[in-house]
Formats: structure tokens, sequence, C-alpha cells
């Protein structure tokens, strides 16, 4: 084990989960040969920095990317007080970065030097051309960034802390929101051990929850998406004067295809998602017929890759912006999104997919979010734990939920008409 990643491990040996990406260090954090590490440095500078220096910090948008030929830079997070707490040391042959090197969303950790040190330095543009012609350290790098924002998200890293009533379907909603983002979080329900306490500490009004706390200290009570979106930086900044060859609107299987298929031809796209990429099929615990996936993949996953996918080949994603109007003149199409945003595109495709046929009962808006769920993933199924279910349809979907939360609940009813 490096000194690099000592405290990490301990992290993952205290899970002692195989399917920890800490307990994969040589890919989570790899080492690149010697000849690789010639030919990277060839796509940017060298320099030498004084331990200390900061290099970017949490918050930032489109960081550098870091390859460290001596000394080491530590990557740091920030704890509950907004002290930097250094939880992984890159040490000689070894980047930083995460996914956020492909888009310009806020980077969630700062990253600075922890002795005198010689690194070599790409911006963006020259990350991206490195990325796409050095294609064994590009593969080397995307495996490497998807472990890390996984165990972002599975150890609570980086992240905000969300505080709710367990069933309240505002904590769902802002939970589903952040899920299906790839943005990590801390649950903090009421009624759990701890939770009171935390609120005390952080002064948190109990009568406004749920609320949102993020790293700076910052508390949002019940915020909109879009809100949050932008108080997050998930929310890409959008040049309204740029003309793009595409724009996709929504980002379900078929908008994430487009996307993917558009950008991967040097076509100059953008996807406009009114709440996260997936779309219906971001709410499928397994997929079994999908190309390529002989074993099934989860509606998330299958979104989460495809979403990669886009930002890989250079495709701009505006989340959380529902788009409100559209116009065309002199050959070009205007989009309108929420809260005065604005896209210029010479061609569109419509992906807005389908809304959900709901049920005519009495009450029945009452509890929709708030016991009438939508989807079967592992939100819902925490829901489930010991309880009495119905599902209610006859189809392929009814049927993969019936048998997914049977894992969870105590009887599962499935209602057909
Ligand atoms: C629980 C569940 C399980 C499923 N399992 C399977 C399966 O195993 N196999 C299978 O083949 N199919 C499955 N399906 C069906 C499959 O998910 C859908 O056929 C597929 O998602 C349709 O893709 P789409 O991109 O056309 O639309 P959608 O998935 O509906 O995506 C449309 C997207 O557009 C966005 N949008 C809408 N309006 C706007 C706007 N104005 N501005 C911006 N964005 C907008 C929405 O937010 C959404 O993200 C399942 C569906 C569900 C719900």
């Amino acid at each position: 084990m490096t000194e690099a990643t000592s405290n990490i491990a301990q992290a993952a040996q205290s899970s002692a989960s195989p399917s920890d990406p800490y307990s994969r260090e040589q890919q989570i954090f790899p080492k690149l040969s010697d000849e690789q590490i010639d030919r990277l440095v060839s796509y940017g500078s060298m320099e030498d920095l004084p331990a200390g220096t900061i290099l970017f910090q949490r918050g930032d948008r489109r960081a550098d990317f870091f390859l460290i030929l001596e000394g080491n830079i530590e990557i740091f997070d920030l704890d509950d007080r907004g002290e930097p707490v250094v939880f992984t040391t890159h040490a000689q042959g070894q980047f930083t970065g995460e996914l956020d090197l492909f888009n310009d969303r806020q980077i969630l950790v700062g990253g600075r030097t922890g002795i005198d040190s010689r690194v070599a330095r790409l911006t963006r543009a020259q990350f991206n051309r490195m990325y796409s012609t050095e294609q064994d350290i590009g593969e080397v790098i995307m495996r490497a960034y998807i472990l890390r924002r996984t165990a972002f998200i599975l150890h609570d890293q980086a992240g905000v802390s969300v505080i709710g009533e367990p069933t309240s379907r505002e904590f769902l909603r802002i939970q589903r929101f952040l899920t299906r983002n790839g943005y990590p979080f801390a649950a903090k329900p009421m009624g759990e051990p701890g939770t009171a306490d935390y609120a005390n500490l952080h002064d948190i009004d109990l009568t406004r929850l749920p609320a949102v706390r993020t790293r700076s200290g910052a508390v949002h009570y019940s915020p909109t998406i879009a809100d949050l979106a932008d108080e997050l930086g998930l929310t890409e900044a959008v040049d309204g004067e740029h003309i793009y060859d595409l724009a996709v609107i929504g980002a379900g299987p078929a908008g994430l295809s487009a996307c993917v298929y558009a950008a991967s031809e040097n076509i100059d796209t953008i996807v406009v998602e009114a709440e996260a990429p997936g779309g219906q099929a971001g709410t499928s615990s397994k997929i079994e017929n999908y190309l390529g996936f002989p074993t099934g993949i989860s509606g998330q996953a299958l979104a989460g890759r495809a979403w990669i996918q886009g930002q890989k080949f250079g495709a701009k994603f505006s989340i959380a912006r529902a788009a409100t109007d559209i116009a065309s003149k002199d050959d070009l199409f205007e989009v309108k999104l929420q809260h005065d945003m604005n896209i210029k595109a010479r061609s569109i495709i419509l992906a807005c997919g389908a809304t959900y046929r709901s049920l005519a009962l009495p009450n029945y808006e009452k509890f929709e979010g708030q016991g009438i769920h939508y989807a079967a993933t592992g939100l819902e199924a925490q829901l489930c734990v010991n309880e009495e279910v119905a599902v209610i349809g006859g189809g392929n979907s009814a049927g993969q939920a019936a048998v997914f939360l049977s894992g969870h609940a105590s009887h599962i009813h499935v209602l057909v008409r």
C-alpha cells in the first residue's frame, strides 16, 4: 500500500466490502508508467510549486488536471465546520480529478501540494486533447474517475446533508434529485440516531424541513430543484449567443443516445433536461433488454454511463432546466429554458418521453410522492422495508418492481385490472 492511499484504504477496510471502490487501489488511484508520464507531460507545462500551494478548491469550475512528477498533492474535503480534512494524497505518477473534469460543474474537493512538488499541469483544452489522443491513458483516467465518484457517493464524501421527516414527499424529492444526478449526500432522517443532535448543532429550523446543508454551512429549506442545482453548481453556464449544431430536449435513453451519437461525430451538441439524466429508465431497478448488457443493468447505471459518454465526446448538459418554448428565426431555433436561459441551435431533437398515467382515485394527489411512487429503485425500497406494498399494473415494469421490492417488503400484492 502506498502512503498516498493509506487513510482511504482504512475506510475501505472498515466497510469490509469488496465492491467498495476504495478497495480497488490500483484502479482508483493508478500510477502511470514512465513512458505514459512522458507522453502526458508533452500536452501541458511543468511547474515547481512550494508546499501548501492551492491548486483548486471546492466550488471551482473548470479546474486544471495535475500529474505529480515529484512530491505530492493532498486532496481535501471540508468537515462540518468548513475546515479542510485531507482524505487522500496523490504521489509521484498519480493524477488529480474526477468526473467533473469532463464538464463545467463546480468541483467537490480541494487540492494542494503537501510538500515542495513538481507537477505537470494540463488546462481543460490540453486535457481534452490529450484524452482524445492517448487512448490507453484515457482509459485509465476514465476508470479512476468513475470509481472516485462512486466512492464519494458510497461514503457520503464531499457532498451535502439532507435532513427531513423520513416519509416526507419533499425529503424524498430532494434525495431522488441528488441520487439521479450522481451528487453525493448524507440523508439524515429525523428519528434516526444523531440527526436531532446534528440539526441542533447547526441551528437547523425543524419547522421548515426538509433542509439541505452544504459544506460551506449554508442551509436551504425545501429548495426547488432548479435552485438546488444552481446552489450546488450542477447547472453549467449556457452561453445564449453560442450557436450549437444540435439541441436535444430530454435526457432519457432516447435523448442520451442522440447526444452520444451526435457528439461522437463532432456535432456541437447540448442536451436540456428538466430533472436528471435517465428519464423513466433511470427509475428502473434492472433493464434486461438493453443491447450489450447480457446480465442486465440498473437504469441509473445505464444513464450515468451514457451521460459520461456524451460529456467525453464534448456534449454540454443543461440539467434541472425544462425547455418552455421553441421558436425558429433565420434558419436557427431558439429554445427558451426556465429561469430566463436561452439556447440557439441549428437543429433540434425532441426526446421528451412520456409522463405517467395516474389513477382516478379520491385523495390520490395527496399521497403522490408520499406513499404512492412511480419507481422501484433503492430509494423506494428503503421505504418498503417490512411494509405491505401494492404494485399496480400488469406489465413488465410491474413484474420487475414486484420482484425487486420483494427483497425488502413484508408482502407484495400485484393488482392487475
Ligand atoms: C420502472 C420502469 C422500468 C422500465 N424497464 C424497462 C425495461 O426493462 N426495458 C425497456 O425496454 N424499457 C423499460 N422501461 C421503459 C423505458 O424506460 C422507456 O421506454 C424509456 O425510458 C423511454 O425513453 P425516452 O428517452 O423516450 O423518454 P423518457 O425516459 O420518458 O425521458 C424523457 C426525458 O425528457 C425530459 N423532459 C420532458 N420534457 C422536457 C422539457 N420540456 N425540457 C427538458 N426535459 C424534458 C424528462 O424529464 C425525461 O428525463 C421502463 C420504464 C419504467 C418507468
